[in-house]
């Protein structure tokens, strides 16, 4: 090809061979049997082979869009052909020349058939593949799937993909494990991808169910698994360093802590993790519960139990506003018995300065932090636990930059953002999962309203109403100020909320917090929310994760259709953590389908995992934790939850390669492994 088009293949990331060999068709065309014009009928796609006569441009009303029509004419007759957008058709198409055509007829307008849209090949020589299956590929930037399919059979007519010699193509999974699951290899699986043989089945190729496409699903999952596999082992390290003690007297211990009676979930998650603790392996597990299900006493039981075996703790937060508020729970909970140091970016040096010599001296117990904890100058004197809440704000590197502050310490990883069974296992491997799926008794679910923004009047009548009645509410805005990048007045800024509400709480203390706002002013205004000074905290979504003040029991989010579902979710969870029926009012502007889907999930449950689970059908895998969740892979030809049944497959059998590995094929096999997915 010429060097424009090779740039251009380039700019999109197609450069070699193998990135060719691995550009897949998502689609098939069956070409075979190309039928007579006059053999045409409305329904499924089909090919014809004839001239293209009578060709014209069509105006139409819109400027973006324009219509091609003409006739396809063989022996027996001639068909109407209609192209959407393709004004060159009319200069390019030679009136002598044969094309092969493929696309769906259809009834048209004004009464008979037509063929709507076909690809269109010259018939002659230039005919890829004529009287078969053609792959169709997704463009590559600039370059379009007509022009691709040409380069790729091209190109790979001249590599042996299927000799399986190793040089073409080496085979990534053991022979082992394809023959157990009945799998071509994979140079096989990639030839007939990209050359669909004569008796090809179309249907299979079409929904992702040939054997090439199975192979090429296991082999990406198996991937996966062993990539993850690999790390944990790494980040485990060996053995524990020291063996603790969970004993009799450390169980009354632990008893003596909690203020309120432990929920079932509660007290069997605690056992998980005691019987992990005693175990000869650090720990590493994740602690999965909803907004308000008491993750933190959990933690604190964790931590109490390696601070009485003699080792520090460390927990994490995403957030200065979230450490503070663990460091002040952890403090009510364990601060008569152990030290505890908050360490967070906002200390002044020379208090900071102090905190760390009492970590490193052993004095302090426990330390309490943001992305503070990570730095180099904070030192253990012997850390045996680290705990991250909210661990999808994290990134792996700094996860591990955590655990080397320790010899091997155990680690537990905790999320409000419940991850679909599917997910869990794509994103963490194996890594063991507890499930916190109760709340503390007493709660009532929280009441959700999806209502229009013209009925905002009423909203804040009945929210003025509650307030009278001694209530407290959070009213929260999408963006601290307007940005006019929307488009501006459907979208409530936080100046503007604040005014509106003041006007509706005219005589009520109002305060308002946002994440530019100084640390301590933010404090302050929280505090005074959380003592009852304030009544109504306006705010932005820095309130979304951690907040807890129970007494609060309304929540009006404003612009509701500008927030994920996940989001809302997480933002549900600062009301309903109390005694009382909580209300929560989304108001939204004008909806587009897919947000008016996510509120009207959002007001029909409050079930977390239900969520989730909607949640990914409505955005796709990739998609479910937000950017923020970078570490999850993305998978190019697995797709989730759909593939379940192979990743089960994948995780089992990475399971029993790696048992099978001595140390030093380990090794080497960790060394190759340099990227991979999160946990
Ligand atoms: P999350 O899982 O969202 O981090 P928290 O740990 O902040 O939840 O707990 C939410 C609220 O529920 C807190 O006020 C906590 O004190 C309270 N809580 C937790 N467990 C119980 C329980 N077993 N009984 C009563 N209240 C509880
Ligand atoms: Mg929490």
């Amino acid at each position: 090809m010429g060097p424009a088009r090779a740039q251009r293949l380039a700019a999109a990331g197609l450069s070699t061979i193998r990135d060719l060999i691995f550009h897949l068709p998502f689609r098939y065309e069956d070409r075979r049997g190309a039928l007579a014009v006059s053999e045409a009928a409305a329904g499924a796609a089909a090919t014809f082979r004839g001239r293209l006569v009578g060709l014209r441009r069509i105006r139409t009303r819109r400027r973006s869009f324009s219509l091609v029509r003409g006739f396809v004419e063989d022996a027996s007759g001639r068909l109407p052909v209609v192209w959407f957008n393709r004004p060159y058709l009319v200069d390019q198409a030679a009136e002598a020349e044969e094309y092969l055509l493929h696309g769906p007829v259809r009834p048209a307008k004004g009464g008979g058939i037509e063929l709507v849209n076909p690809s269109c090949e010259r018939a002659e020589g230039g005919a890829v593949h004529g009287d078969r299956v053609a792959p169709v590929y997704p463009a590559a930037g600039k370059v379009g799937p007509a022009a691709l399919r040409r380069i790729a059979a091209a190109v790979l007519a001249g590599v042996d993909l299927a000799g399986q010699s190793p040089e073409t193509m080496p085979e990534t999974v053991p022979e082992e494990l394809l023959e157990r699951h009945g799998l071509p290899p994979l140079g096989e699986a990639l030839d007939s991808l990209h050359r669909p043989g004569a008796d090809a089945d179309v249907e299979a190729l079409n929904g992702r169910r040939s054997p090439a496409h199975q192979r090429l699903i296991y082999g990406e999952l198996l991937e996966l698994q062993v990539a993850l596999a690999l790390r944990r082992r790494r980040e485990e390290g060996g053995p524990r360093a020291r063996r603790y003690r969970i004993g009799a007297s450390l169980r009354r211990t632990l008893a003596g802590i909690p203020p309120f009676p432990l929920t079932g979930a509660q007290k069997r998650v605690v056992e998980e993790i005691l019987a992990d603790l005693a175990g000869p392996h650090p720990m590493h597990r994740l602690l999965q519960g909803d907004v308000g299900s008491g993750k933190t006493i959990v933690a604190a039981l964790a931590l109490a139990a390696a601070l009485e075996n003699g080792d520090q703790g460390a927990f994490m937060a995403p957030t200065e506003l979230l450490a503070e508020q663990h460091h002040a729970s952890l403090a009510r909970l364990l601060g008569d018995r152990y030290r505890i140091v908050l360490l967070t970016g906002s200390a002044a040096d020379a208090e900071a300065g102090r905190r760390r010599a009492e970590l490193a001296s052993g004095e302090a117990r426990l330390a309490v932090g943001t992305h503070a904890l990570f730095q180099e100058a904070v030192e253990f004197q012997r850390l045996g636990l680290a705990v991250i809440d909210e661990q999808h704000r994290f990134g792996v590197d700094q996860r591990g930059l955590l655990l080397r502050k320790g010899e091997r310490p155990d680690l537990l990883v905790m999320t409000a953002t419940p991850i679909p069974r599917s997910l869990a296992l794509t994103a963490y491997g194996d890594l063991p999962v507890s499930t916190l799926d109760e709340l503390p008794p007493g709660r009532s679910a929280v009441r959700t309203e999806a209502l229009p923004a013209s009925r905002r009047g009423e909203v804040y009548r009945r929210l003025r109403q509650a307030i009278a009645a001694g209530e407290r509410a959070y009213v929260v805005a999408p963006l601290i100020e307007e940005t006019g990048m929307s488009g501006g007045r459907d979208v409530a800024s936080l100046a503007e909320v604040e005014a509106r509400v003041r006007e509706a709480l005219a005589g009520f203390p109002v305060a308002a917090v946002h994440g530019r706002m100084l640390a301590a002013e933010r404090e302050r205004a929280l505090r005074a929310f959380a003592a009852g000074e304030v009544r109504a905290l306006v705010a932005t979504t820095v309130i979304e994760v951690g907040l807890d003040v129970p007494e609060a029991t309304w929540m009006v989010i404003e612009s509701a259709e500008r927030f994920g579902l996940a989001q809302l979710h997480q933002l549900r969870g600062r009301v309903g953590r109390g005694r009382g029926q909580a209300i929560c009012v989304a108001l939204h502007g004008r909806l587009t389908a897919l947000a008016r889907q996510r509120l009207e999930i959002f007001a029909a449950t409050t079930d977390g995992f239900e969520i989730a689970e909607r949640d990914l059908a409505l955005r796709g895998p990739g998609d479910l934790l937000g950017t923020r969740q970078a570490g999850l892979p993305s998978l190019r030809v697995a797709r989730l939850p759909e593939d379940w049944d192979w990743l089960v497959r994948a995780r089992d059998d990475a399971r029993e390669l790696l048992a099978r590995l001595d140390g030093e094929a380990l090794g080497a096999l960790q060394d190759k492994v340099t990227a991979c997915a999160s946990y």
